[in-house]
């Protein structure tokens, strides 16, 4: 039998200029290392078909499945504030789009499968360091109920490529609700091409927004969705300690999924300033900076979109801010929403914004581990006498200070301590893919062809908020030594 991808494309029916057709470039000796099974059928794929020899070959990108149209995307892109007229699909290609078991279109796309008009100076190839990362970021980021593009399958290619150093070529299949970025509409506004933007406007419509279809003004209508989903998005990231990375405006998805693993982190102790990519070096992207970006990179959108408000540039122009101006409070309502729900309070008080940022603060100040912070204070919640949660403090004095605070404000709240660490804990997660852990998979796979490694962190990340007793160690922050202090995008 032969593996069938029930596709059922519709950006090839777009225009010419916003893609190229083009293959996936044969590899000499795939092999399969991860398939997603639960996603494969998700997306309506025999799993068991797709781990043979033939599924294998598709997943890397030596054969195409029937009813692939191969496309690389055009699009643009501000880059750490500058604008390049022409980015594009470099490394990856869509074979084609299918509708999952829930209804929704998803893309399946491989990265790092050959080169294509949109490759620049690169060979349109992925290294399997990066591969693996995307694979485990992506999927844990899913598990923790963080809207992202997911990770199908990692299949090696039998090929070297060459980076910094010779390093094993590796494939990721992506799963994406769709890979429309703002870059995208950046590629047709820069060349003053208003049909292209109206016409990716109304695929991105039909495909995201389909309510906004008959709002009086839809193009108005779905920029104010890109911003409610990307304020949600941002502050989701902030309350588990992620930080992107390199959001540039072709990393910004349209639909509000986190795309692009490249360079990402997730923060041990708590520092607003922290950066860990290589080449971040003003801190752009800082963990406490995304906000701010994020409204940078909707701005850009924004503009792309203003021949589409009105005839009448001035007027297009209140009208965006106007929109734009809603991006601070939806992402604050959501971060601070967020934020009560960790601490434990489900109704909201004046003085509980100072009352979590004065725990913030003291957690900066004391180096306190950010995802362990919260996680313990779960169980302080249960029990008062579990006192665990000061040893994360360098001066456990300050957390003693602020924890007869909190109890004063718990006071207030309807449930009982037992059913408040159960919220609490399905909030703030046991487990994220730590640097440290990252890392020693990586090295595990490239350097001695183990992957169990990768195998054991993927299932301990798929339970995030469950405490996996024999997996404890993973909860851990990295000892002094294991410390990561830089990410690399490894493209
Ligand atoms: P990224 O930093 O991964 O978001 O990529 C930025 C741009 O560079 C995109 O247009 C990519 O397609 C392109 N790119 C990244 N790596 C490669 C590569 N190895 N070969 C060709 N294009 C690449
Ligand atoms: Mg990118």
């Amino acid at each position: 039998m032969t593996v069938h991808f029930p596709f059922q494309n519709t950006y090839t029916a777009l225009p010419d200029g916003f893609f190229a057709r083009v293959s996936p470039t044969p590899v000499v000796a795939p092999r399969l290392i991860k398939l997603n099974r639960p996603l494969a059928v998700r997306l309506g794929l025999d799993p068991d078909l797709l781990e043979t020899p033939e599924g294998a070959e598709i997943l890397a990108g030596k054969c195409l499945p029937d009813g692939a149209e191969p496309i690389a995307m055009a699009y643009a892109g501000h880059q750490f504030g500058y604008f390049v007229p022409q980015l594009g699909d470099g490394r990856a290609i869509l074979l084609g789009e299918v509708i999952d078991l829930d209804g929704v279109r998803r893309d399946i796309q491989l990265k790092g499968s050959g080169p294509t008009p949109f490759s620049r100076r690169g060979d349109g190839r992925a290294a399997l360091g990066p591969v693996l990362r995307e694979y485990i970021v992506s999927e844990a980021m899913a598990a923790l109920g963080i809207p992202t593009t997911r990770s199908l399958a990692a299949t090696i290619t039998g090929e070297s490529v060459m980076r910094e150093t010779v390093l094993p070529g590796a494939v990721l299949t992506r799963v994406a609700s769709s890979h429309i970025r703002v870059g995208t509409f950046q590629y047709f506004a820069a060349r003053g091409d208003t049909e292209g933007v109206r016409r990716l406007a109304d695929h991105a419509i039909a495909r995201h927004y389909p309510d906004v279809a008959t709002a009086e003004h839809p193009y108005h209508a779905l920029l104010e969705g890109v911003i409610a989903r990307q304020a949600e998005l941002v502050a989701r990231w902030l309350l588990v300690g992620f930080i992107h990375g390199v959001m540039n405006t072709d990393n910004t998805s349209i639909s509000g999924e986190t795309i692009d693993y490249g360079p990402c982190a997730f923060l041990d102790h708590y520092d607003p300033a922290a950066v860990f990519s290589s080449i971040d070096e003003q801190g752009r992207y800082a963990y406490a900076n995304q906000p701010r970006i994020a409204l940078w990179n909707l701005t850009r959108l924004a503009e792309c979109l203003l021949p589409l408000f009105s005839d009448d540039k001035d007027k297009a122009i209140e009208q965006a801010q106007a929109i734009l101006g809603e991006f601070p409070s939806k992402f604050t309502a959501a971060y601070q929403t967020g934020l009560r729900a960790k601490i434990g309070l489900l109704t909201a008080r004046d003085g509980d914004e100072t009352l979590v940022q004065d725990l913030l603060d003291a957690m900066a100040k004391n180096q306190a581990d950010f995802t362990l912070t919260f996680r313990r204070l779960a169980d302080a919640a249960a029990d008062e006498t579990h006192d665990d949660v000061r040893a994360q403090f360098i001066d456990p004095s300050a957390y003693d200070e602020w924890a007869a605070r909190w109890r004063q404000r718990l006071g207030d709240e309807p449930q009982t301590p037992a059913e408040r660490a159960r919220k609490m804990r399905s909030v703030n997660p046991a487990f994220i893919p730590r640097n440290h852990r990252i890392e020693a998979v990586i090295q595990a796979a490239v350097g001695r062809n183990d992957y169990a490694p990768f195998e054991e962190l993927i299932a301990v990340l798929a339970k995030p908020y469950e405490d996996q007793v024999a997996f404890a160690d993973y909860a851990n922050p990295p000892a002094p030594d294991q410390r990561v202090l830089q990410t690399f995008c490894g493209t």
